[in-house]
């Protein structure tokens, strides 16, 4: 109890996003941030990702395409547990959206649709999206399985139950939850939840003493759709009260749906019998999208586009082929691409050149082709500070020593997926708790030292983007 109560203190330090907004205008330049950055305002903010709106879609695609990297990265300086960044689309003119009785409208209008809620939970994010339902989620040989397990789910309640889907960033996971909540909702009551919200409520109901009401509304869900399992973690009180909500359900035959990026038994800090459960039912991969899906994909949103832009909008066969064996790992990616070069097309008033697509897709056809991996960030740390490999992996503490090395391991942390004592495996064998030093040393410098800030956002692009080449 004593430890949940500690973090929820952690989880009451807010960003400052005048501050943040002024910092970006540096970073970024004026004419980006009066042109895309000014329009974002911040929404709200929890433990680990930030909600924010903007006006259109349009705005929302150009900057998440282009700036969401480097937003994220200077925000994350401010709240270091950040891992998501998420935008809704709010039209300003639309009274609902003012400040005031905004809640208790979207209380209704939840309620009315059938979709499960608590009181003082952000309505906005638990609101399932029309836009991603089964008609427009394009199948092939790697999504097949896990849409017509969907499917079936939704026609067929707790015949597989759960159903446990998993795949990679950006294949449709999460547009798979939300077609199946979408489809069962006029029925059933629905509850979409990411695994990250539940932990945040479930600390939230115990610090207001209202975990009654945390329990019952879990269980009285029909339908439980939980996103991104594989963020839920540690805190024996709150698996505990998860295994029991999951029993519970299960045995009134409520149907659980659930999305990882990996299978179960690869979960790590999950009980044993909770993955021994997400087993019980049916699991199913999403794959890489091969060329002809990434191929399909492309064509349907291009037309979608030209729809949308009255026939403005013309990407060439050539493009579109390009996009589609170029982009290979990511459906968001993908489409990203494409919204991108549609934003092109719109401010330039033409279609660009295939040249020019390689420039305005620069670091995603890098970022996807040259997989940083820690030799590369070393290689290029040692090039920039002149000292030798064999130095910088040496045990020696010399002063010019070691702020070259704790940069790498920082940098091997904030572009790489690997754990902690990987990082430190690979860096002579040093325990994970140097690592842990030497990222927040590297984090307090960054906001202390101008001059050591530019250094390493200039590493990182030389790491990413191969700037190296550059004239
Ligand atoms: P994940 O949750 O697996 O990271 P998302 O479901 O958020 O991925 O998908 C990323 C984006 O790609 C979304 O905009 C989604 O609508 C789109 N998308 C993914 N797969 C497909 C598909 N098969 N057909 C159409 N759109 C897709
Ligand atoms: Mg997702």
């Amino acid at each position: 109890m004593k430890n949940n109560l500690q973090n929820n203190k952690s989880l009451e330090k807010k960003i400052d996003w005048q501050i943040i907004k002024k910092e970006m205008r540096e970073k970024f330049g004026n004419d980006i941030y009066e042109s895309w950055i000014k329009k974002i305002e911040l929404v709200d903010e929890f433990h680990n990702y930030i909600l924010f709106s903007v006006s259109t879609r349009f705005i929302r695609d150009w900057i998440v395409s282009r700036y969401l990297d480097h937003i994220l990265q200077i925000i994350k300086e401010y709240k270091k547990d950040l891992v998501r960044i998420e935008f809704i689309i709010k039209n300003n003119n639309d009274s609902e959206n003012k400040a005031s009785n905004t809640a208790n409208k979207k209380l209704n209008e939840i309620n009315n649709d059938n979709v499960s809620f608590i009181k003082d939970s952000y309505l906005q994010y638990n609101r399932i999206d029309p836009n991603k339902n089964f008609e427009n989620f394009i199948t092939g040989e790697s999504n097949k399985l896990a849409f017509e397990a969907s499917r079936k789910v939704s026609n067929d309640i707790a015949h597989y139950n759960p159903l446990y889907l998993y795949g990679g960033v950006g294949l449709g996971k999460t547009h798979l939850l939300n077609a199946i909540g979408l489809e069962l909702k006029e029925k059933n009551k629905v509850m979409f939840i990411s695994a990250e919200r539940f932990m945040y409520q479930f600390v939230k109901s115990i610090k207001s003493n209202e975990m009654v009401k945390f329990k019952e509304y879990f269980r009285n869900t029909d339908i439980l759709l939980i996103d991104d399992i594989q963020f839920m973690n540690g805190k024996e009180a709150m698996q505990e009260e998860f295994f029991h909500t999951f029993n519970a359900l299960l045995d009134k035959n409520s149907q659980i749906i659930i999305s990882s990026d990996r299978p179960p038994n690869k979960l790590s800090r999950i009980q044993e019998r909770i993955k021994s459960r997400f087993s019980g039912g049916l699991v199913v991969d999403i794959q890489n999208p091969d060329y002809e899906l990434r191929y399909k994909i492309i064509k349907s949103k291009t037309e979608e586009l030209k729809l949308s832009y009255s026939n403005h909008v013309n990407i060439s066969e050539e493009i579109q082929k390009f996009l589609s064996t170029e982009i290979k790992t990511s459906i968001r990616e993908l489409v990203g691409a494409l919204n991108r070069i549609v934003s092109f097309t719109r401010i330039y008033n033409k279609v660009p050149s295939l040249p020019e697509v390689k420039v305005i897709l620069k670091d995603l056809l890098n970022l996807t082709e040259n997989k940083v991996d820690i030799d590369r960030i070393q290689t290029i740390v040692c090039k920039y500070y002149k000292i030798s490999k064999n130095e910088m992996l040496s045990p020696r503490r010399s002063r010019y020593l070691v702020r070259p090395r704790q940069t790498a391991i920082y940098l091997a942390k904030m572009l790489t997926s690997k754990s902690l004592p990987e990082i430190g495996r690979l860096f002579s064998n040093r325990d994970h708790t140097t690592v842990i030093h030497s990222v927040k040393t590297i984090e307090r410098l960054r906001r202390e030292d101008n001059e050591l800030n530019i250094n390493i956002d200039s590493l990182k692009n030389k790491i990413l983007y191969n700037q190296d080449n550059e004239v």
